[in-house]
C-alpha cells in the first residue's frame, strides 16, 4: 500500500483555452488533513473532479488510495467518502432514508448496514432527527447529513468540496468541529476551501492554488514564517498616507498589502520601521494575498 491517500503528478486540465489545472502535484500523506485553498477560478473544484473521475486529465498521472485513475477508479471510489459541494440530497426522503440509500449503494452488508447508520447518525448529531424529512432540515444540518452520508462506508479517504461554503459563521463552527472530529480519528481528508481561517483551523498541510498551479504547500505555520515572516505592522491613515507608507515599505525592500483602510507591512520582525502602526502576528492570509494578488472577501 502506498503511503499516500493522493499523489497527484503533472496533472492538466484545459476547457478550451482555458487551463483549469496547470501541472499540478499534490500528495495527501495518509491520516492528514490537506487543505486545497486559492480564490475563485483556482481550479480547486476542477481538482476534485478529476479525483473522484467526474473530469478525465489531459495529462499527468493521478493515483488515489493506490489506484491509478482514470483507469481504476472504480475501485479507488469504493474507498472514497464525497461531500459534494452542491446539495444534492432526496428531499423527498427522511434523513435515515438518505443514508440506507448510500449503504446500499455501497453494498455495505446487511448485517452492517444499521450499525452504519447509527455511527453516521451520531457523527453528524442527527439521531433525534433520524425520521424527519430532508426539506424540514435547517442549512446546517443537512449540510451535517451531507457529511454522514459521505461516511456511512467508513472510507479511508474524505474528499470535501468547500464544506461550509455559503454558511452563517455560527454553522461553519459547527461543521469545523465536526471535521476536526474526523481528522482528530485519524480520517484522511482533503478539503477544498476559499475560506482562510477554515485551512489554517483544520488542514495539517495547505496547498495554495492560484490560476490553476500549486503557489506554495506546507503547514500552515510554515508558510507563514516563510513567505510572510513573524510580524506584521499594520498602519492607518488616508489613502494618501498609506500609499506613501506602501513607497517607503518599499524601498526599504519589505512587502505590504492593503487591507481596507489599512496597509500591513509585512516582515518587521525586530526590525524597526519608520512608522507608526500596530504589530501583529503575521497570518495565513498575509501568505495567501502575497502569493494569489487576491483579496479576501
Ligand atoms: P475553483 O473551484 O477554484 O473556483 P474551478 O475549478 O471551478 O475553480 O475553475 C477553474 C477554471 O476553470 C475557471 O477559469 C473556470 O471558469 C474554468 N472551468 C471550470 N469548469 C469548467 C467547465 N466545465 N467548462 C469550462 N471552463 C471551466
Amino acid at each position: 500500500m502506498s503511503e499516500s491517500a493522493i499523489r497527484l503528478r503533472g496533472v492538466v486540465k484545459r476547457y478550451g483555452p482555458i487551463t483549469a489545472v496547470d501541472h499540478l502535484d499534490l500528495d495527501v500523506p495518509l491520516g492528514t488533513c490537506v487543505g486545497l485553498l486559492g480564490p475563485n477560478g483556482a481550479g480547486k473544484s476542477t481538482t476534485m473532479r478529476l479525483l473522484t473521475a467526474q473530469s478525465i486529465a489531459d495529462e499527468g498521472d493521478l493515483n488515489v488510495l493506490g489506484f491509478r485513475l482514470p483507469d481504476e477508479s472504480k475501485q479507488a471510489r469504493v474507498e472514497c467518502g464525497v461531500v459534494p459541494q452542491l446539495d444534492n440530497l432526496d428531499v423527498t426522503l427522511t434523513v435515515e432514508q438518505n443514508l440506507l440509500v448510500f449503504a446500499h449503494l455501497y453494498r455495505i452488508a446487511h448485517a452492517d448496514r444499521r450499525e452504519a447508520i447509527e455511527r453516521s447518525l451520531r457523527l453528524a448529531k442527527l439521531v433525534d432527527r433520524r425520521a424527519t424529512k430532508v426539506d424540514k432540515l435547517s442549512g446546517g444540518m443537512r449540510r451535517r447529513l451531507l457529511i454522514a452520508r459521505a461516511l456511512v462506508h467508513r472510507p479511508r479517504l474524505v474528499l470535501m468540496d468547500e464544506p461550509t461554503v455559503g454558511l452563517d459563521p455560527q454553522v461553519r463552527q459547527e461543521l469545523w468541529a465536526l471535521i476536526d472530529g474526523l481528522r482528530s480519528q485519524g480520517t484522511t481528508i482533503l478539503m477544498s476551501t476559499h475560506y482562510i481561517e477554515e485551512a489554517q483551523r483544520l488542514a495539517d498541510t495547505v496547498l495554495i492554488m492560484s490560476h490553476g498551479r500549486a503557489v506554495a504547500a506546507g503547514p500552515p505555520a510554515q508558510l507563514v514564517r516563510e513567505y510572510a515572516g513573524q510580524q506584521a505592522l499594520e498602519v492607518y491613515g488616508p489613502p494618501d498616507r498609506l500609499a506613501e507608507v506602501e513607497a517607503e515599505a518599499l524601498a526599504a525592500g519589505l512587502r505590504t498589502r492593503r487591507t481596507g483602510t489599512s496597509v500591513s507591512i509585512l516582515g518587521v520582525d525586530g526590525g524597526r520601521y519608520p512608522a507608526d502602526g500596530e504589530r501583529r502576528p503575521a497570518n495565513l492570509e498575509d501568505v495567501f494575498v502575497l502569493l494569489t494578488g487576491e483579496q479576501i472577501d
